[in-house]
Order: structure tokens, then C-alpha cells, then sequence
């Protein structure tokens, strides 16, 4: 492929609620642009961004993919994202390595969820953007109506492009109204005049100049509209809203018209300042069956050359890049080097990972990456066989590489590794790629709680351990007494002996035994936590008595002493805070109360949202990013962290305590 001056260029990520027809546009983009000779389909693997296994089994994009395509002699590198929730942080990535955006939205579905989403995203990201209204080909839909439900349901900034040709099965595309068709269809004239009254106004409200003209009742050129529009897009004032059907190819070669006419080129967007100097983002990274490593950059200042070593500003290290290639789903074509502004792919970095700054050693400019929310849904992950054992650190390790919005962790209370994501779908798709790419069989389990056992009075025991076997025989007396601390004080072990009852060369025995049976745990295998343990008086043998024997005095006789200071559970709770809609804090408030949660407060944040504040036992929000999203359509989120450790209630502890002992059996069985 050729290389592309600047200006020639478009960086454009398709966002969409899920299912609105991404991938069906990307595919119907690449078609009419004679990128490739047939359009494949969704529903049977063949599109070119959804090859991966786990995308065509899904039916939806899993990850984002890079569809460059000509058009006109400039190159729209499109950047397809997955629409579901649990894929937020590719969409991200896409979001940040493009200079504008198409907004996809199904006619018959109007504004979803994902869609409000995704527009927060482009607004928060100042993306220019169009929206390309899409299934115009099904029973009842209307342009004009999804235009007015875009204006009331995202803003007023979005304005029509376009008007519609028949609906439905009679849908025959879209008149554009700037440029103004040679002749308009005799049906529409006097809708063509409104609609591009309307066009004109909207842009001519935003911007001065075309404003005075337009008042003093001066007719407008299309050039003079144009002109206005695209800098009204750029600035983000206005939102341009095109129509088609992308199954059925209408509207393509007006949208990719559009893209170049309407959407800025990489030159018009905020530079990156480094007086000539390299900087180059790496905002994707996957592992290729055949290729390995493939990174995706995107050149925000200076040329990339193919084959030449480059500085990672980040990681502060010499890299050597191979091949320069743009890719067209899974393939790709080399090219020599890549201009400011494109976006294209090199295999087998060495250094580098996803966010890195490629740059130049005498002049480092550091590019920001990809700020991702962080992931609050976590899975243990098990290897499935001792095979898989070796296997999962290092598969995983590689597998948050390709997708930095999830989170490989190792809770060390419980000793069990984690896999934290935006959702399970996130997670089970990421294990069965992990699976697939590296051939490691994982088992996905909810995580254990870090209970921990104290208690809540003293008590003591007077213990004697004897035993009499041939020669000499053992001997050791403690008398212990136990006593609860206050919450996050630990374990603690002093002597108040007297007298040298027992001498002080056994203290260290004795507790050491306390310690082991601490750490065992005595109802249900927990740690023991906030108690100290006191040895204050006791006895020995002169002959018979050895170390290990205070050992073990001091071990049982903990246990001992243990049941009868009235001991319990400690559960980890939360801090949590929940932004939501005002509409739904009822419902969420009610719902933290059902999960034994205890509400702080609530603060009202005068934008249409507030935020709860709650304390609440980890062991019940487990799912809440699945809960919550259910609740509230997806329109809330949240944060959490660990606040600190509290009783479980009598009635939880025991069902606790009794799994646990049954897995003990299990396991001895
Ligand atoms: P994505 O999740 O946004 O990538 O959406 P897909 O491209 O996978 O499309 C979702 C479904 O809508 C698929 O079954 C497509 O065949 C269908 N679809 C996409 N575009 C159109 C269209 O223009 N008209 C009709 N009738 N169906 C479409």
C-alpha cells in the first residue's frame, strides 16, 4: 500500500451499542471501496473484523480491528470496536488512537444504552463525530424519527445530513442536502427545502460570520455551508446524521463521501508538539497464531520507518522495529514507513506494551495512553490439570497485555489468582482466547472471601502435655489466657511468667505453637486475627521436657482456649460508591440494604445523577457489576475498596463454617 500524506488521512472509530451493525458497515465500507471483491457476513465468521473464534461464536465483536480502506485517493484507516459492555476497553483504545468517530444506531432501536455510552465517551474525548442511522431496510423505521429521538436523547447537535427515500422494503437511500442534488425527486421537493432550511440554520447558528449572512436573509452556498459545517463538526457544535443500511450496501459510498468531506484529517486535530521528532502510540497489542506479537500504532508525530531501532520513551529502552504493515483484518500488507497521523501494525516488539511511547532517544515525547476504567469483576482462575499449572501465569500475564483492562492479581489472604475484568463475558472470552492462543486450560470460579477468625472474650486453659514412651519421657504445662483486640490489630504474644515456672528458653516454643494454630485456624480453617495470646504461668520437667514439647502444648492448648473465648468470623467489607441516575437510587439504596450493605450517605451532584455511599460485606457483591448493570440498564457505576474487617452475623458464620468443614472432608476423601 502507499503511503499517505496527513492530510490524506482519516482516523475513524465505529462505536455503537451492540448489534447496531458495526461490523456490517466496516465490511460494507471495505466493499464499496473495492477493498475487498465480496462482503462477508456476521452471521457465518466470514466478516473481515470478526475472524477471531471467540467473536464468530458470539455473534459480536470481541476486539477492535483495523479496516483501512481508499477512498478518493485518501486513506480512512476504520477502527471497529466491540459494542458490549465488557469490551469498553478496546473501544477505548480505538477511541483514543482515532481523530473522529461514526456513532452507528439501528433504526428500529433508536438511542440504547450503548449508545448513550459511547456518546458520553466521544463527548468526554471532544471525538468529532457522525452518526450513521443504519437498517433504514426494516419494517418501520423512519429517519425523521430517529433524527428526533438522536436530538432529544443525545443533543441538539445532532442534525440531519439527509432524507430518506421510502422506508422499509421500499427504502430506496438516502437525497443528500449538502451537496444538493442536480435534480431532487418531485415527491420531496418541498420536504428537500425544509430540511435544508433547517441544515443551514443549525449551521449557521454556529458559526458568526454564516450567522449575520444568514440573518440579513443572504442565501448560502453549498461551499460556504460546507465550509462552516466541517468546522462546526470539528469543534463538535454540530453532529452530522447520515442514513442507510448497511446489510444492504445503501448509503456506503455517501457515508465514506462524508467521512472525507466532514470528518477532520489528523492535521486539523490538536498536534502533538516535538519539533520533528518520532511519537508513536502502541494502542493495541494481540498475539497472532502464526505471526506472534503484533502491536498497532498510531503515529501521532514524525514518520515510523520501517526496520529501523526507535526509543521506548516509556519504558526507556532501544527498540527494533521489523516490517511496518497495514492491516486489513487478519491480513497484511508491508509498507515502507507511515506518515503523521496513520495508524498500521509491526510484529514482534520486544519491549514494548500496550500504551508505550515510541519515540527518539535526543528528543522523548511522552503520549498519554489509554485511561482505563478499573476492572471490579473478578474470577479465580484454576489450571484445569497439573499440564496447565505452568502454563497459566505466563498465558495470562500475555493475555492482559493484548487487553490492559484486565487485571491478572494474586490474592495472597486466600491464595488464590485472580482474573478481574468489566464483566464474565469479558472474562470467559479472555480465558477461552488464552485457551486457544496458548493452549492452557483454565477453570473459572467465584473467589474465595478472606474470612479470618477472633474472638470476642477471654478466656483460659491450663494445658499438659505428657507423654511417657520408653526412655525418657515428654513435658510441657502452659497455661494461656486469650484476649480479644481491637479490629486490624493482628495476633500478639507476650509472657507474664513469674518465677521461672517456665523457663524463658521455652517462651519462643510455646509461641510458635500459638502461631501455627493461629494461622490453621481453629473453626474453619481462617486465619486467626485481633487476639493476643498470653502465657502467664505453667510448668516443666527438668529431664523431660524438651522444646518441640512446649511446641506442642502451646499449639493444642491455643485450641483449646480458643473455643471457649466465644469465637467467631470476620468478613472483609467494602467501601463502595455507586453514581447513579437519580431515577434509580431507590433502587439501588433497597438493593445495597438486601446485601446487608449500610448506606453512609447520598449526595445529589446537580447533574441528573447522585452518588451512594455504603459500607457492605465483599461476600454479597461478588457480581455487582452484573447486578448493577441489570438494575439500572447500565447506566450507573462505581468504585469500591477494602474498608476493614467486621463480624459476620452468628447465622452466615455457621453455613461458612460448615462448607468449609465439608470441603475438609472432601478433601481427606
Ligand atoms: P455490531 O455488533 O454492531 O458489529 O453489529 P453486526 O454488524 O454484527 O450486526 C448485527 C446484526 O444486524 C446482524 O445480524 C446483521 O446482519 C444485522 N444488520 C446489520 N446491518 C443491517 C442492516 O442494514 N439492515 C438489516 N436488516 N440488518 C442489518
Amino acid at each position: 500500500m502507499d503511503v499517505f500524506a496527513t492530510e490524506n488521512l482519516r482516523n475513524v472509530a465505529l462505536v455503537s451499542h451492540s448489534g447496531a451493525g458495526k461490523t456490517t458497515l466496516g465490511e460494507a465500507l471495505l466493499f464499496a471501496s473495492g477493498s475487498i471483491s465480496r462482503m462477508g457476513a456476521t452471521s457465518d465468521g466470514t466478516t473481515t473484523s470478526d475472524y477471531e473464534p471467540e467473536a464468530v461464536k458470539r455473534g459480536g465483536s470481541t476486539q477492535l480491528a483495523l479496516l483501512p480502506c481508499i477512498w478518493n485517493k485518501n486513506k480512512i484507516n476504520l477502527l471497529d470496536t466491540p459494542g458490549y459492555f465488557d469490551f469498553l476497553g478496546d473501544a477505548l483504545s480505538a477511541m483514543r488512537a482515532a481523530d473522529a468517530a461514526v456513532l452507528v444506531v439501528a433504526a428500529d432501536a433508536g438511542v440504547e444504552v450503548g449508545t448513550e455510552q459511547m456518546w458520553q465517551r466521544l463527548k468526554e474525548l471532544n471525538l468529532p463525530t457522525v452518526i450513521f442511522v443504519n437498517k433504514l431496510d426494516r419494517e418501520n423505521t423512519d429517519l425523521f424519527q430517529t433524527v428526533e429521538a438522536l436530538r432529544q436523547g443525545l443533543g441538539r447537535e445532532c442534525v440531519a445530513l439527509q432524507l430518506p427515500q421510502g422506508s422499509g422494503q421500499e427504502f430506496q437511500g438516502a437525497v443528500s442536502l449538502l451537496p444538493a442534488p442536480e435534480s431532487v425527486p418531485a415527491d420531496l421537493q418541498s420536504q428537500f427545502e425544509t430540511a435544508r432550511d433547517q441544515l443551514a440554520e443549525a449551521v449557521a447558528e454556529a458559526n458568526d460570520d454564516l450567522a449575520t449572512k444568514y440573518l440579513e436573509g443572504e442565501a448560502l452556498s453549498d461551499e460556504e455551508i460546507t465550509a462552516a459545517l466541517k468546522d462546526a463538526v470539528l469543534q463538535r457544535k454540530l453532529v452530522p446524521v447520515v442514513a442507510g443500511s448497511a446489510s444492504k450496501s445503501m448509503g456506503i459510498k455517501e457515508l465514506l463521501d462524508t467521512i472525507l468531506a466532514l470528518l477532520p484529517s489528523p492535521a486539523d486535530r490538536p498536534t502533538v508538539e516535538a519539533d520533528g521528532a518520532l511519537a508513536a502510540l502502541v494502542f493495541k497489542t494481540t498475539q497472532e497464531q502464526h505471526s506472534g506479537k503484533l502491536s498497532l500504532v498510531r503515529v501521532f508525530a514524525g514518520t515510523l520507518q520501517s526496520n529501523t531501532e526507535v526509543y521506548n520513551v516509556s519504558k526507556e529502552q532501544p527498540e527494533r522495529l521489523g516490517q511496518l504493515q497495514v492491516i486489513r483484518g487478519k491480513n497484511q500488507e508491508p509498507v515502507a514507513s507511515l506518515a503523521t497521523g496513520d495508524i498500521g501494525a509491526v510484529a514482534r516488539l520486544t519491549a514494548t506494551s500496550t500504551g508505550d511511547t515510541l519515540g527518539q532517544k535526543d528528543h522523548p515525547v511522552k503520549l498519554n495512553g489509554v485511561a482505563f476504567p478499573t476492572p471490579l469483576f473478578s474470577m479465580a482462575v484454576f489450571p484445569k490439570s497439573t499440564a496447565d499449572l505452568d502454563k497459566l501465569s505466563p498465558s495470562l500475564t500475555r493475555i492482559t497485555e493484548e487487553d490492559p483492562s484486565l487485571r491478572f492479581t494474586r490474592n495472597t489472604d486466600t491464595g488464590e489468582s485472580l482474573l478481574s475484568g468489566y464483566g464474565d463475558v469479558h472474562i470467559e472470552v479472555s480465558a477461552q482466547r488464552a485457551q486457544r492462543k496458548y493452549g492452557v486450560n483454565l477453570i473459572l470460579q467465584t473467589p474465595k472471601i478472606a474470612y479470618k477468625e477472633t474472638i470476642a472474650k477471654t478466656a483460659t486453659v491450663d494445658h499438659r502435655y505428657k507423654q511417657q514412651s520408653g526412655g525418657h519421657g515428654h513435658f510441657a504445662h502452659a497455661m494461656l489466657r486469650l484476649e480479644p483486640l481491637p479490629r486490624g490489630q493482628g495476633l500478639e504474644f507476650v509472657t507474664e511468667v513469674t518465677g521461672g515456672s517456665v523457663p524463658r528458653e521455652f517462651f519462643p516454643a510455646v509461641e510458635k505453637g500459638v502461631r501455627r494454630a493461629c494461622s490453621e485456624g481453629v473453626l474453619a480453617g481462617f486465619p486467626v486475627v485481633d487476639t493476643r495470646a498470653v502465657l502467664y504461668d505453667g510448668s516443666y520437667h527438668p529431664v523431660d521436657s524438651a522444646t518441640m514439647d512446649f511446641d506442642i502444648c502451646g499449639y493444642f492448648g491455643f485450641k483449646k482456649a480458643f473455643g471457649d473465648a466465644t469465637p467467631g468470623l470476620l468478613e472483609p467489607i467494602m467501601l463502595i460508591r455507586v453514581t447513579t441516575p437519580d431515577d434509580y437510587t431507590g433502587d439501588v439504596i433497597g438493593d445495597l440494604n438486601s446485601k446487608r450493605g449500610r448506606i453512609l450517605g447520598m449526595q445529589p451532584q446537580g447533574d441528573g445523577t447522585s452518588v451512594v455511599e455504603a459500607h457492605i460485606p465483599l461476600s454479597e457483591i461478588q457480581r455487582y457489576t452484573l447486578d448493577l448493570r441489570s438494575m439500572t440498564q447500565a447506566r450507573a457505576s462505581y468504585t469500591m475498596e477494602v474498608a476493614h474487617d467486621e463480624d459476620v452475623p452468628s447465622n452466615l458464620a455457621q453455613q461458612v463454617i460448615q462448607q468449609a468443614q465439608q470441603k475438609k472432608e472432601e478433601a481427606r476423601t
